[in-house]
Parts: structure tokens; sequence; C-alpha cells
């Protein structure tokens, strides 16, 4: 997949898009991704999990990553660009 996406002045290539947005579960709000993820917790003993809001498509999704992590990992990518 070789779509880029291009959103507040940012490129992102395909494969990254597909790990932050594409591929994951999308919620209207941060509270429908918290409440996603503590049934998650409650039913399937899931690991705790962040609602963050996407850069790409500008709905919430979850992550694994506490927020300190999951700020890094999106720097990370947002920096890196496109080569
Ligand atoms: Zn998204």
């Amino acid at each position: 997949m070789t779509t880029h996406y291009e959103r507040i002045g940012k490129t992102i290539t395909g494969q990254d898009a597909d790990r932050m947005c594409l591929k994951k579960k999308q919620f209207r709000s941060r509270n429908e991704a918290r409440d996603f993820a503590i049934r998650g917790q409650k039913r399937y003993q899931n690991a705790p999990m962040t609602a963050y809001k996407c850069a790409i498509c500008g709905k919430w999704h979850n992550s694994q990553l506490n927020n300190i992590e999951g700020n890094m990992a999106r720097r990370r990518v947002m920096q890196r660009g496109v080569k």
C-alpha cells in the first residue's frame, strides 16, 4: 500500500496509517472508546487501554500503550515523514 495521508501538515505512510488507524476500531468519542476498553478489561481481562484522538481520521482509537508511550510512538511516526 503506497497511499500517503496528509493531515495537519504531516505526511503519514500507508503502513503507519494502517497501524495507527485503518486496522483499529473507530469510536466517535473518547467516552465510547473508554467504555469499550473498560468492558474488554472486565469481560476478557484485556490490558488497560488509552483512548487517543486520531490525526488521520479524526475519530478515536484505543491503544495499549499508556499516554506517554503512545505520544512518543505517534511523534516518531510524524517526524519520520516519507522517504
Ligand atoms: Zn484513525
